[in-house]
């Protein structure tokens, strides 16, 4: 159904699923971490999150799918509260 018929905009979203080359997570170099005292919950890392590898839960909490994130630290530059760290790996 499209807007015309539901009066209702539809946002595509997709679940990150393994590809060719493997889980996008194998190739992080850097680990985003969130200090939930910071997080103010708006999802701003999750609406930008290229992967589709930031979760949410029913009270608003946000976190990693580290199986799914590539480090690239977009989630970390679009957050307001600067609540999400880059540590490096290993
Ligand atoms: S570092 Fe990139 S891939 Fe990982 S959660 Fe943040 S935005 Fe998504
Ligand atoms: S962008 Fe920052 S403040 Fe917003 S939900 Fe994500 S970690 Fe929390």
């Amino acid at each position: 159904m499209n807007k015309a018929k539901t009066g209702r905009a539809k946002v595509a979203l997709s679940k990150p699923s393994e590809g060719a080359s493997g889980l996008t997570g194998l190739w992080r170099l850097r680990r985003p971490v969130i200090d939930p005292a910071k997080c103010t919950k708006c999802h701003l890392c999750w609406l930008y999150c290229p992967e589709g590898a930031i979760a949410r839960g029913a009270d608003g909490a946000v976190w990693m799918i580290y199986e799914y994130c590539k480090g690239c630290g977009i989630c970390s530059e679009v957050c307001p509260s600067k609540s999400i760290s880059l540590v490096k790996e290993g």
